[in-house]
């Protein structure tokens, strides 16, 4: 199997940059996830440096929702990222992690009144996603008496090649104004007091492995950055969204890099907007084309079965990776510490939850596999911890950073303690 540039196989033992996925699930337990973070920064250079060879000036937004982990969010703010934020605790987090304001922008289908004013009160730019968001974000700012920055999140109908659970830019989607009414909402939010548009933007969906939908949502965006300069809109950015995938399934899957994504748009958005006499900044938001090879999931083997099929029972189930039980999601299984041993049966690795769908790999070939085996699952970085949850009363795993020859956890995990730490009995019981 080919493995991430920062993934190695010594002894027999997968190694995580300098460190022994062994000696880590021995020392921390077990499940754990394992992130390494020079890869981290490896993919956002890939992007801004595949950007910035086209045009100056491009912002990458990272999307925190992919792992919002304050660490993560910090070491990309060093390397002067910002991120796409869907929510005021999303929001936060970036601050708190050392995020330019100016380099945010707050998402969402559905924003409360209260998630408005925590975004305009910290100058943050807003997107927008119906009409009535834009009565809202004004009468917010008029109270604070402050203007609002916004944007228009365009759904620009496109029927892209991925899982219809992550697929955000269908005609039929809950995300963003269809175009042909973008028109009018910009005209809408320029006759508001509080209100100065200064953006669009747009996401096409997720774990996409072709560039044609990129290519062909920078077109329609070019098109209607057309129609905003006519209406006297000025364009501070343009934001083409996220969604470039990754190769989960190891030399069969094909995902275009961050150059290749580049090479594809930027001769569209740069003839564009050159065309139209304006220089707006290129935002882009990608989350999982960042993170998600940066890390594995470590699990433990409890116990083997011969059934119908040859299952290898672990501890970590969907509760704490639900990409498979989620979307079908594939992700590479390597035993950690017989990794250079030949496959001998096809196994089904399933977690402890009570459910028959939490299964997290199925009916791949396997070396010999027995209690107390450890198994790493790949590509888990993205939407893996930040998706998981306490079902059937499992505490959360540990997320552990490593870094050359440091490593250091950057969540502990979590205990029964913190299962109950929000409880409370009525009192009449
Ligand atoms: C989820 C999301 C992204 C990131 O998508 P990836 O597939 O992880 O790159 C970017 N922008 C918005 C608005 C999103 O909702």
């Amino acid at each position: 199997m080919n493995l991430s540039p920062h993934l190695s196989v010594r002894g027999g033992h997968l190694y995580v940059g300098e460190h022994d996925t062994v000696r880590l699930a021995a020392e921390f337990g077990t499940p754990l996830y394992v992130t390494d973070e020079e890869r981290v920064r490896a993919r956002y250079r890939e992007y801004r440096d595949a950007l910035t060879a086209h045009y100056d000036p491009v912002q990458v937004l990272y999307a925190a929702k992919a792992n919002g982990n304050p660490a993560l969010l910090r070491v990309l703010a060093g390397e002067g990222a910002g991120a796409d934020v869907f929510s005021p605790g999303e929001l936060e987090l970036a601050l708190r992690a050392g995020m330019d304001p100016s380099r945010l922008l707050f998402n969402g289908s559905s924003k409360s009144r209260e998630d408005l004013r925590l975004a305009v009160e910290r100058r943050i730019r807003v997107s927008l996603d119906s009409p009535d968001e834009l009565d809202a974000i004004d009468q917010v700012a008029e109270a604070l008496g402050q203007t609002a920055l916004v944007a228009f999140r365009v759904n620009p109908a496109l029927d892209v090649p991925t899982h219809p659970k992550i697929a955000t830019g269908l005609a039929s989607s809950k995300f963003g104004i269809p175009h042909a009414a973008i028109p009018d909402a910009y005209r809408a939010a320029l006759r508001k007091e509080h209100v100065r548009p200064v953006g669009i933007h747009c996401h096409i969906g997720s774990q996409i492995l072709a560039l044609e939908p990129f290519v062909e949502a920078a077109r329609v965006m070019v098109r209607i950055a057309g129609e905003l300069v006519r209406l006297g809109v000025e364009l501070e950015f343009i934001d083409l969204g996220g969604g470039l995938g990754i190769p989960y399934r190891h030399g069969v899957d094909r995902a275009p890099s961050p150059r290749e994504y580049a090479d594809a748009v930027m001769p569209v958005f740069v003839d564009g907007v050159r065309e139209l006499g304006i220089r707006p900044a290129l935002w882009v938001e990608p989350g999982r084309s960042i993170v998600a090879d940066s890390t594995v999931l470590l699990t433990r083997v409890n116990s083997t079965k011969d059934a119908d099929r040859r299952f290898v029972n672990v501890d970590a189930g969907f509760n704490q990776l639900i990409r498979p039980a989620m979307y079908g999601a594939y992700h590479e299984v390597v035993v950690a510490n017989r990794a250079d041993a030949p496959a001998e049966s096809t196994c089904t690795v399933a977690g402890p939850i009570c459910e028959s769908g939490d299964l997290l790999a199925e009916d791949r070939a396997l070396p010999a596999v027995r209690e107390g085996d450890l198994l790493a699952i790949l590509d888990a970085g993205a939407y893996g911890f930040a998706m998981s949850s306490q079902y059937n009363a499992r505490p959360r795993a540990a997320e552990l950073l490593v870094r050359g020859p440091d490593r250091a956890l950057m969540r502990r995990a979590e205990t029964i303690d913190d299962l109950v730490a929000t409880h409370s009995m009525p009192p009449w019981l």
